[in-house]
């Protein structure tokens, strides 16, 4: 538990059973379930790993924190107005998740937000009763405007934010054309400087919303228009995953002084939107560092209320109700992503132990040298000694003087040596710097059956951390030091930096393969990391699990709906290729084999029919247990 921070970054919902397994609590309530449960009956389902589970209720339990904190925080400062929040569904679109979240919104009137036109015509549809807000973000069209527009005549609270001068020139003309009148929000451009990986969302260069002059001179044009009623809304965002709560307070300060300017130019305006950044304490270190946050989401929902009022009082302008966008805060917790080691790569093993060339070569005998007399030598210099011997080795192999035995036998002794210094290190006290990096070195690398770039986007485009453990088998300590490696063929396709753990962050302590399925936990993926990841390689979308608790059920949940990943057909075909065309051109070429004797008709047969199930199945590797070696 300790060992993979379940408690640190786990929010009271993961915990260790006595078995071993990591238990899942979705409404962090006592009602456990086990994840290994899970992965059983999805395997008895035909479902193998990779998959993403997402916790239901964990998604709903989420929905109805955030609101009850924001209602806290204004019961408990003596606020005047309301929270009214509204779920970002760029952070997930799925239509469960988003299904999940307005039903659990119910009772807070939690609304929707969209960033284009595809998500509004997805939050058109989804979007239900007259309370709930629905608010426009994103570059607009005239018909991202009419859509809205729609939406106003179906009674709906629809706010179209002006980002751009020119969308306001749309938005009159349009409210003149249909006779719909809309409800007008204003994007600022804060100064206030963002801090994270997405610092750049705000500042003079963001590409984003409107600086001062630009605000004043759209309060004018409205006003010409006649339109000065429908303002609404002041809205900013000051960038995704804000590690440090005074940048959200800085930012509030001066978003609500311009809301009180625009309040006492005249504007009704009513509603302050202070968008997302609501981070997600990845790391669970709770520090201002990027994968996590110095905050919790009760200090955030009380500083954003507390800091509306000072300014607002201050102003001597009414308080508004209250607008968050927050998104990852609210669809990060409740997924995770399963996947399955299925080989190791070890270095010294692979490069040959058991190499004992008839000739040995002179740098083989000074490295097994280095490798015998372990005391004599202190360990830095014996490290510099075999770093020198294995250069040497390379340059002799490249100049032809080293044959291929001599060259692997220098490389295994190479790696021992490197072996014998990094357990003297853990035994000592004093570590040198130059061999701090040893243990990194040496690390075995788990081949994983996945792909980073389909299924954890962010990490190889940003860094960004995730929480990481295996589900099982957590009763034995594990021994080997381990990255992960995914089945692209792309050298970034890998996991090598790891949230911080007892000082290891650049490799994961796992347990050795035992032939049996070794199952790890990639935590708090439900946010931005379903809709972003691409078809390098052609590995499609993975399987879904959705669970949800029940009381009545034996092991304490049920699996509602499975989605099955992609298959081999469907990414071919998003690449132009039909299927059918694949085998009538394969067919073509087992039918001339056949006929000028290089392959028996039968045989044929056989080839294309393997080819077609081929195409129906998944695109991730198919791995048989049996077949794999204990190590
Ligand atoms: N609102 C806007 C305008 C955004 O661009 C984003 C995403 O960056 C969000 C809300 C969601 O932010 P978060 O996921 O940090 O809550």
């Amino acid at each position: 538990e300790e060992f993979y921070g379940l408690k640190r970054w786990g929010s009271g919902h993961y915990s260790v059973s006595t078995d071993g397994c990591i238990n899942v609590q979705p409404l962090a309530d006592g009602r456990e379930i086990s994840i290994k449960d899970v992965i059983n009956e999805a395997e008895e389902m035909g479902l193998k790993a990779p998959y993403v589970i997402r916790f239901q209720d964990l998604l709903r339990h989420r929905v109805v924190q955030l609101n009850q904190l924001f209602r806290k925080a204004i019961t408990e400062e003596d606020y005047e107005g309301s929270y009214r929040g509204v779920f970002p569904i760029k952070v997930n679109q799925l239509r469960e998740v988003v299904e999940e979240i307005v039903d659990a919104g119910t009772e807070f009137d939690y609304g929707l937000e969209a960033g284009s036109k595809p998500e509004l015509m997805i939050a058109l549809a989804m979007h239900e009763g007259e309370n709930r807000l629905l608010i426009c973000n994103g570059y607009k069209d005239p018909d991202y405007i009419r859509l809205a527009l729609l939406g106003r005549r179906l009674g709906k609270q629809i706010i179209l934010v002006v980002e751009q001068l020119s969308e306001l020139d749309h938005i009159i003309e349009l409210a003149k054309e249909t006779g719909v009148e809309p409800l007008i929000g204003f994007r600022a451009k804060l100064l206030t400087r963002g801090e994270g990986k997405w610092a750049t969302s705000t500042g003079d260069n963001a590409k984003f919303g409107l600086n001062t002059a630009e605000i004043l001179f759209a309060a004018e044009a409205l006003k010409k228009a006649g339109l000065s009623h429908c303002l609404r809304l002041l809205h900013f965002h000051i960038g995704s995953q804000v590690p440090n709560i005074l940048t959200i307070k800085n930012a509030v300060v001066e978003a609500s002084r311009f809301y009180c300017q625009l309040a006492k130019m005249g504007f009704p305006m009513g509603i302050l939107d202070v968008g997302g950044g609501l981070g997600i304490d990845y790391d669970g270190s709770r520090t201002n560092f990027e994968s996590s946050m110095n905050y919790t989401m009760a200090e955030y929902a009380r500083d954003v209320v507390a800091n509306i009022r000072d300014i607002c009082t201050e102003a001597k302008v009414a308080v508004p109700d209250i607008v968050s966008e927050s998104g990852r805060a609210v669809v990060a917790p409740h997924s995770m992503l399963v996947v399955e080691v299925f080989e190791r790569i070890n270095k010294r093993e692979t490069l040959g132990v058991k190499q004992r060339p008839k000739d040995k070569h002179k740098v083989v005998r000074d490295l097994q040298g280095l490798a015998k007399n372990k005391s004599k030598l202190g360990r830095l210099e014996r490290y510099h000694d075999a770093v020198q011997r294995k250069e040497e080795a390379f340059s002799l192999f490249n100049l032809g003087y080293l044959d291929l035995e001599n060259r692997a036998a220098a490389e295994s002794l190479f790696w021992q040596i490197c072996e014998q210094i990094a357990s003297e290190n853990s035994q000592s006290g004093y570590v040198p710097e130059e061999l701090h990096e040893l243990e990194t070195m040496l690390a075995d690398q788990y081949v994983c059956n996945f792909s980073v770039f389909q299924s954890l986007l962010d990490h190889w485009a940003l860094k960004q951390l995730f929480p990481i453990a295996p589900l099982h088998r957590l009763d034995e300590e594990p021994t080997v030091n381990a990255t992960l490696v995914d089945i692209t063929c792309d050298s970034d396709g890998k996991i090598s930096s790891f949230i911080d753990l007892e000082d290891t962050k650049d490799h994961l302590k796992l347990h050795p393969l035992d032939g049996k399925p070794y199952h790890l936990g990639v935590f708090l993926t439900g946010a931005y990391q379903d809709i972003m990841g691409d078809l390098h390689n052609l590995f499609g979308r993975v399987n879904e699990v959705h669970v949800f608790l029940e009381d009545d059920e034996e092991n304490g949940f049920y699996i509602e709906e499975t989605l099955p990943g992609s298959r081999i057909r469907d990414v071919v075909g998003g690449v132009q290729y039909q299927h059918t065309d694949l085998c009538r051109r394969l067919k073509a070429q087992i039918d001339a084999a056949t006929k000028n004797d290089v392959l028996k008709p039968r045989e044929g047969v056989r080839l294309l029919e393997f080819y077609e199930a081929t195409l129906e199945s998944k695109t991730y590797l198919n791995i048989e247990h049996t077949r794999t070696k204990p190590k």
